[in-house]
């Protein structure tokens, strides 16, 4: 073994001693001495804790005020997710309108001119849809282009105060950190808590982690979810009472929850197929009546049966096993398809940072051209689907099938088109390598002159 390869085996945090490949960034200082992105961020909690937390005094206000003066409006904000996100139309739609209001509810402090006696109420918003449609990549994209603080959490470590695991307090520390301390503008973030599906009072969701019920996470979520001064502990783990606590109002952050809800197209199912019953039995009901005709409506609107879940309504969810209080704080429901073959292959070349993109910008970089025949990029579809994981397999698909290519890719050399055919995909053949034909040097017209 050569001393540079031992060397940067060894490369570790002079301070929690973690290895390089065990945290993301290692910065080296003085030789030997190196600092890891976890130190740096625990170092940052400590001096916010001293400086802030300690004194009194507020943090430093050298972040601008969050929000544009000009709120995009719904249509602007669905365009912007449309170059982001592939499918999900009706999903775009209903979150544009949601953060929208949501937005304008804030700047008008709750209040509207002519309704002086009208508050309107945060309404959160609950994401259902398989894995790998974009639940997160939609609440992502669109605090990016709020430019409002974002951080992304899981329910299923969160826990009622007194049991094992997570209090929901660092859900809001995680925001916090996203706006740098910022207390002012933490208040203005979203926050997307994935899973949410898992804390559902459910056989199958018991846990030694919780309470039996399952409630007590609901509950201590549902605090939060419709507003409250909530102490957070700046250094995250468990609350102990020498603590300092970071006071953060949750009043105007946006929740975005959401989940798979393995189950409910038979929750719903049960429902709708019951009052078409009931509709039969009713059939003498006056006119006007709202009921069973509704269901039976909806049950003919929803037609295909991969299409049910767009039925989901706040009787399902209960039934599911959340907390009718839970329930009615996500005031706003969307639901996400699965991607058919044709998304994936959208999903593939469409959007603006899109898989095919990045690898062929990494062939670029080596002065070769990496082309894929329309078919190809079908079968690569195709098998992604059968795996049933949404988008999550066509990466690890191509970078399966372009490994050999990319192996030796820098040592053939430049001026090479790369070819992925339907058969490669099929483990049929090796991917086609052909010389870049050279552009003919063109001759500039000349002007004729009289
Ligand atoms: P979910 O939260 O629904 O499980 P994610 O949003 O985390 O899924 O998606 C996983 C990956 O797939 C992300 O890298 C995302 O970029 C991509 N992806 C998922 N759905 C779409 C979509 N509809 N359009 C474009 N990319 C998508």
């Amino acid at each position: 073994m050569n001393r540079r390869t031992r060397d940067s085996d060894y490369e570790q945090c002079t301070f929690c001693e973690k290895l390089k490949n065990q945290v993301q960034n290692l910065i080296g200082g003085p030789p030997g001495i190196y600092i890891c992105n976890e130190c740096i961020e625990l170092c940052n909690t400590i001096l916010f804790e001293e400086t802030h937390v300690k004194t009194g005094a507020p943090p430093a206000k050298d972040e601008p005020l969050v929000l544009p003066d000009k709120l995009p409006f719904p249509r602007e904000i669905k365009k912007h997710l449309d170059t982001y996100v592939i499918g999900q139309e009706h999903a775009k739609k209903v979150i544009s309108v949601a953060v929208y209001n949501h937005y304008k509810r804030l700047i008008s402090g709750h209040r509207i001119k002519e309704h002086k006696n009208v508050t309107l109420e945060k309404s959160n918003i609950l994401l259902i849809g398989p894995t790998g449609s974009g639940k997160t990549l939609l609440a992502k994209t669109l605090a990016e282009f709020l430019q409002v603080p974002f951080a992304i959490t899981d329910a299923t470590p969160l826990t009622e105060a007194g049991y094992v695991g997570e209090d929901v307090e660092n859900i809001i520390l995680r925001l916090v950190h996203s706006a740098n301390f910022n207390i002012e503008n933490t208040q203005k973030g979203i926050i997307y808590i994935d899973e949410i599906d898992k804390i559902a009072r459910s056989d199958h969701n018991v846990s030694i982690t919780r309470d039996v019920s399952g409630e007590g996470v609901q509950q201590a979520l549902l605090k939060i979810l419709e507003g409250t001064v909530a102490n957070v502990p700046p250094q995250g783990g468990r609350k102990h009472p020498e603590q300092n606590y970071l006071q953060v109002d949750t009043s105007n952050i946006l929740f975005i929850v959401g989940g798979t809800f393995t189950g409910m197209e038979d929750i719903i199912r049960k429902r709708v197929g019951k009052d078409v019953i009931g509709f039969g039995r009713d059939h003498g009901k006056p006119d006007g009546d709202v009921g069973p005709l509704d269901s039976v409506v909806d049950a003919e609107a929803a037609g295909e049966d991969d299409d049910i879940l767009h039925l989901v309504d706040s009787e399902d969810l209960i039934d599911f096993g959340l907390i009718p209080e839970f329930v009615g704080r996500l005031a706003v429901i969307a639901t996400l398809d699965p991607l058919s073959e044709s998304d994936l292959v959208r999903v593939m070349l469409e959007p603006v940072n899109a898989i095919i993109k990045q690898f062929m910008a990494y062939f670029e970089m080596e002065e070769c051209a990496l082309e894929f025949r329309k078919d190809a990029l079908r079968e690569i579809a195709a098998q992604a689907h059968k795996k049933k994981t949404g988008v999550r397999a066509l990466r690890s698909l191509l970078e399966n099938l372009l490994l050999d290519v990319a192996y030796d890719l820098p040592t053939k050399g430049p001026g090479k088109r790369y070819i992925v055919t339907p058969e490669c995909v099929r483990g049929e053949g090796p991917v086609k390598v052909l010389p870049i034909k050279k552009k003919k040097k063109s001759v500039p017209p000349r002007r004729e002159t009289t």
